[in-house]
C-alpha cells in the first residue's frame, strides 16, 4: 500500500521491542516519535539504535521525531503507576515529590500553590479529570474530586482559565535539543509554542550546534498559539494540531474548526501539517475502531493533512500493529475520494517562478494523463516539496543521495523518498527513475511516469525540466 498521507507512530512500552518496531516499519510507519514527557535518554538511544539498524537491514529511511516536553506541569509517580479517584473525595496535591495514591499526588511545578485560588479548577490528563480547590495549605492544595477516574504517572496538569507563569524554555528542553542533535534525529516537535520567538529559540540552539537539517514542528495546543498562527507558520517547517492539550485550552467543540484552519494555512504556506491525538483511541483497548474514529482519520485525509499521528494507541495500547494496519486502510480508502483536480485548481496562488510553474504543470499532467508516479531527483528536497504541495494523485518518488534530505521528506504528502548513489548523467537518471518505480509500484507496460528536477544536478537551484516516459 503506497499511501500518500504519512503516519507518525509514537514509540512506547507497547512497541519498544525490535520485532515490533520492524513490523511498524514494514506496516507503514513513516516517522517514529519519541515523547520526552515520558521517555528518558537510555530509552531513546535504544530505540534510535534499533531503527537505524532496521533502516539498514530493510533498506528504508524511517525518520525520527523527538517531541520536547515543553514548559508544562505534570503529575508525579503513583504507587503501581496509577490511582483511582472518586467523585466527592477530598485529596491533596503536593508541591514536593510524593508517591501518589487515591488520596494524594504531587506535581513538578512548585509555584502551582501560589497561582491557584479557592474554587480554581485543576484539570489533569488532557482535561479528563477535574479537581476543585477548596483549601490552600503551606505544602499542598486540598481539592475535591469532581469526576471519577484513573490518573497514571506524568499526566498533564492545567488550571482552567489561568496561564501559569512557567519559564519559556526549560533547561530540560535545552538539554533535549542538544541530545536530539547528537543522536541525529530528523524532526523536533516543540510543545506549547505560543509565538514565533518560541520557535526561534530552538532554531538558535541548532544554529549554534551548526545543525541545518532538523525540521521544526510547532505543536498548536493553546489559544495563544491559535491567535499567533500566522507568525508561527512563518518560522516552522511544520505544524502539529496537538488536539489533546488544545482541547483543554480552548472549548473542545472548537477543535475541529481550528484543525481545518491550520491544515489550510499550512497548505497555503507550503509547510507540513500533522493531525494528532485520539484518532483511533478506542483501539488502545479493542481491536476495532469506532465509526466516529474512522471518520475522524478519513476527514483529516480529505482536508489535506500531510500526516496523522498515533500516540497512546501505540505507546501503551494493546493492539499497536493492528491500529497501524487500520490507519493505513482508512487512509488508503479516503485517498480515493480526494478530488485531486480540485486541489490543483485551487492552488491558483502558485509561486510565479520556474519551479512553481513546473510543479503545477507536472501535477496537473500526472492527474490528466493518469501517470503512475512522479520521479523527483533532488539534492535539497525542494522539487519534491513543491510537487507535494500541489497534491498529486500519484506518488512522488524522491530520489536523493543525501540521507538527511531523504529523511526530511518523510512527512510530506505523497513523497516516497529513496536513497540512491550520486548521479551526474541525465540518461542515468531516467534509468534509475524507471528502476525505483518498478521496485516500489506494480506497473503495466505503457504506464507513464513524469521525471522532474533541476539539471545539471547540483548546479541549478530551481526545477527546470519535466520528461514523460512510458514504461
Ligand atoms: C497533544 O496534546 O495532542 C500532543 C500531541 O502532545 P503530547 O502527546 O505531548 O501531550
Amino acid at each position: 500500500m503506497l499511501n500518500k498521507t504519512k503516519v507518525v507512530v509514537t514509540i512506547g512500552p507497547s512497541t519498544m521491542e525490535k520485532e515490533q518496531i520492524k513490523r511498524l516499519m514494514l506496516g507503514g510507519m513513516d516517522v517514529a516519535r519519541l515523547n520526552m514527557s515520558h521517555s528518558n535518554y537510555s530509552f531513546c538511544t535504544d530505540i534510535i539504535e534499533k531503527i537505524n539498524e532496521l533502516n539498514e537491514e530493510l533498506h528504508l529511511s524511517i525518520a525520527i521525531m523527538l517531541d520536547l516536553e515543553g514548559p508544562e506541569v505534570r503529575t508525579g509517580k503513583f504507587l503501581n503507576g496509577q490511582a483511582y479517584f472518586r467523585q466527592g473525595d477530598k485529596i491533596r496535591i503536593y508541591m514536593d515529590e510524593v508517591i501518589g495514591d487515591s488520596t494524594k499526588f504531587s506535581v513538578n511545578y512548585s509555584n502551582l500553590i501560589k497561582e491557584v485560588t479557592h474554587n480554581s479548577i485543576i484539570k489533569v490528563k488532557d482535561g479528563m479529570m477535574s479537581f476543585e480547590v477548596i483549601d490552600i495549605k503551606n505544602d499542598c492544595i486540598i481539592c475535591e474530586v469532581l469526576t471519577d477516574g484513573v490518573i497514571e504517572n506524568h499526566q498533564t496538569v492545567k488550571v482552567e482559565g489561568v496561564k501559569l507563569k512557567l519559564p519559556k524554555m526549560s533547561t530540560k528542553d535545552e538539554t533535549d535539543v542538544v541530545f536530539a542533535h547528537k543522536l541525529n534525529v530528523d524532526f523536533i516537535a516543540l510543545s506549547y509554542v505560543c509565538s514565533q520567538e518560541d520557535v526561534l529559540a530552538v532554531s538558535d540552539i541548532l544554529i549554534r550546534l551548526k545543525n541545518d537539517h532538523i525540521g521544526l514542528i510547532s505543536k498548536i495546543e493553546t489559544e495563544e498559539a491559535v491567535n499567533n498562527l500566522d507568525e508561527i507558520v512563518r518560522v516552522s517547517d511544520g505544524i502539529m494540531v496537538a488536539r489533546g492539550d488544545l482541547g483543554v485550552d480552548i472549548p473542545i467543540e472548537r477543535v475541529p474548526g481550528v484543525q481545518k484552519k491550520i491544515i489550510d494555512k499550512c497548505h497555503k504556506a507550503g509547510i507540513i501539517s500533522i493531525v494528532a491525538t485520539e484518532l483511533l483511541s478506542s483501539m488502545e483497548r479493542t481491536n476495532r475502531p469506532t465509526r466516529a474514529e474512522v471518520s475522524d482519520v478519513a476527514n483529516a485525509v480529505l482536508d489535506g493533512a500531510d500526516a496523522v499521528m498515533l500516540s497512546n494507541e501505540t505507546t501503551i495500547g494493546k493492539y499497536p500493529i493492528e491500529t497501524l494496519t487500520m490507519m493505513e486502510k482508512i487512509i488508503n480508502s479516503a485517498e480515493k475520494d480526494i478530488d485531486y483536480i480540485e486541489f490543483i485548481k485551487n492552488k491558483e496562488d502558485r509561486e510565479n517562478n520556474i519551479t512553481g510553474m513546473i510543479s503545477h504543470s507536472v501535477v496537473e499532467c500526472a492527474s490528466k494523463l493518469d501517470c503512475c508516479a512522479i520521479i523527483a531527483p533532488t539534492m535539497s528536497g525542494y522539487t519534491a516539496r513543491m510537487m507535494s504541495n500541489c497534491r498529486p494523485s500519484c506518488p512522488i518518488i524522491a530520489v536523493s543521495p543525501s540521507e538527511a534530505t531523504v529523511k526530511s521528506l518523510q512527512l510530506h504528502f505523497a513523497v516516497n523518498p529513496v536513497l540512491i548513489d550520486e548521479i551526474k548523467d541525465f540518461d542515468k537518471i531516467i534509468e534509475v527513475s524507471k528502476k525505483v518505480t518498478f521496485e516500489l509500484i506494480s506497473t503495466q507496460p505503457g504506464d507513464r511516469i513524469i521525471i522532474t528536477g533541476g539539471y545539471p544536478f547540483n548546479e541549478v537551484k530551481s526545477t527546470n525540466f519535466m520528461k514523460i516516459e512510458e514504461l
